[in-house]
């Protein structure tokens, strides 16, 4: 008999979540199984789905304790349950986030009606010893009249709107439509796409100038991946690397750009040794997160026989406050072997400041979004002087991203900013294009088709007081 009890216990408790008590995922996919059965008997049926999120969960967890959390958690559970229908279905999905699946509902009217219901219900305060929360929630609407076949995929729907809610600010609803749908699609195309882009030969990697403002010399370049998509053409990395980075490809991907760009940059030092050329390389989160990184760029260096010292990986700020630890240490291994390290995107993280010191890093970049509005908002050139101030005073050398005109170059050389990475001087360029600027000292020219970089036939321009 006490066997038989235990088992019991131990089925419940892989169809409930233990903290809330409510049915966890696998039961609320059964529930949803059972109702698309049904469905597809009785056409005229129509549920609904509901991903309720906790919005800005992850600043509350940095803010009150564990235990406080787990009160709040159960505490949105009990009020959920409470406003159900006993035909209805409330669930505890991971983390802050809940599901309901409203059974036969009349018109789509009514999800929206208790969609509305649930954010009332969850607002009201919460009181915590002695303090009061007040809790805002994100919710995705996703029904039945799209036609699943699959208890996953409607979760799934429920969840990109629930996501469109989240980043439209949190604190309202919506419901899964038709841009949504072929937002879906096409990102699942593209991941299918990526996963055989590799094998395919489908990338390149493109090269952008780094030039030195006090000599006006190409000091080495920064290797930017593209993928040419057979039937999409060139596709950004802005699009596909967020997709990689999700998936897992980022890994392969980018140790092929480290390899390609290694290669490439070896050939131009032994054809031109006297100019002390540097590539620089991106590294994503995911690659910093594996922990074969530092074996895998030692393998790369030897195979492709680079110098390490030419070598700068590129790191963002966001990234290394999320690996914090693992990557620190990293860090320090790669500039045993030689190799620079840049922080890339300065500037847009959430705040380093006091952290950035314990960072092994030689470069810092000024992210684009500062340097672009020099010239035009006199507060914006007021935070790179800060930000290039800041850099010298870490011993770091710096670089200024997105330098458009030759005002922006002008006043980041007179800062003594090291060097000078845009449009200005020139657009990334494929291995050719990039290499025919190299015997020769540059300067940007502007014609019709944009700014190039052409061989340098006067003196840099003398730095104005
Ligand atoms: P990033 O590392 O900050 O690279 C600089 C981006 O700014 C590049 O965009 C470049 O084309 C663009 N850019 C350069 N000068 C200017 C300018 O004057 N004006 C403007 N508006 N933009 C300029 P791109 O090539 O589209 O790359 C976007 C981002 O994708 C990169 O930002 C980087 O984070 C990522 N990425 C590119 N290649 C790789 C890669 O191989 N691995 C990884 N992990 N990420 C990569
Ligand atoms: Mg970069
Ligand atoms: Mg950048």
């Amino acid at each position: 008999m006490r066997i038989a009890g235990t088992l019991a216990d131990v089925t419940a408790s892989r169809l409930y979540d233990a903290l809330t008590g409510l049915p966890n995922r696998t039961l609320m996919l059964d529930r949803i199984e059972r109702a698309i059965a049904r469905a597809r008997r009785k056409s005229e049926l129509i549920f609904a789905l509901l991903v309720v999120s906790l919005d800005r969960f992850e600043v509350l967890q940095t803010q009150i304790s564990e235990r406080e959390i787990r009160t709040i958690l159960a505490t949105a559970g009990k009020r959920l349950q409470q406003l159900m229908r006993t035909a209805d279905t409330v669930a505890r999905l991971e983390g802050p986030n809940f599901a309901i699946h409203l059974d036969e509902i009349r018109h789509v009217s009514d999800a929206r009606r208790v969609a509305g219901r649930v954010a009332e219900a969850l607002g009201a305060p919460i009181e915590l010893a002695g303090r009061e929360f007040r809790l805002s929630t994100s919710i995705g609407i996703a029904l039945s009249v799209t036609g699943y076949e699959r208890p996953e995929d409607i979760v799934r729907d429920a969840f990109v709107a629930m996501n469109q809610a989240r980043s439209g600010g949190g604190n309202r609803q919506e419901m899964f439509d038709q841009k949504m749908q072929s937002e879906v699609e096409l990102r699942m195309r593209l991941e299918a796409d990526l996963r055989r882009a590799l094998e395919r030969d489908e990338f390149q990697v493109f090269y952008q100038p780094i030039v030195s403002l006090e000599t006006w010399r190409i000091s080495g370049f920064e290797a930017l991946v593209r993928w040419r998509h057979p039937e999409r053409g060139l596709v950004s990395p802005a699009e596909f690397i967020p997709v990689a980075e999700e998936t897992g490809q980022i890994v392969p991907i980018g140790e092929w750009v480290l390899r390609e760009s290694s290669r490439q940059m070896k050939c131009w030092q032994d054809e031109h040794p006297e100019l002390d050329l540097s590539i620089s390389v991106n590294l994503s989160g995911r690659q910093v997160a594996e922990p074969d990184l530092v074996d895998t760029v030692a393998r790369v260096i030897d195979e492709t026989g680079l110098r390490p010292g030419s070598l700068k990986l590129e790191l963002t700020e966001t990234l290394l406050m999320h690996h914090y630890e693992g990557a620190i240490q990293k860090m320090h291994h790669l500039r045993d072997m030689g190799i620079k390290l840049s922080i890339d995107d300065f500037g847009t993280g959430y705040s380093s400041l006091s952290h950035l010191h314990r960072f092994p890093i030689d470069f810092l970049k000024v992210d684009r979004s500062f340097v672009g509005r020099v010239g035009q908002d006199a507060r914006e050139s007021e935070i790179v002087k800060v930000i290039v101030g800041l850099g010298r005073n870490l011993g770091m050398q710096v670089i200024a991203e997105g330098v458009e005109t030759s005002e922006q170059a002008g006043f980041l050389r007179d800062l003594e900013c090291e060097y000078g990475q845009g449009y200005y001087f020139a657009r990334p360029l494929d291995a050719e294009a990039a290499g025919a600027l190299l015997p020769h000292a540059v300067r940007p020219v502007e014609s019709e088709e944009g700014i190039f970089l052409v061989p340098r036939v006067v003196d840099p321009p003398v730095a104005s007081s």
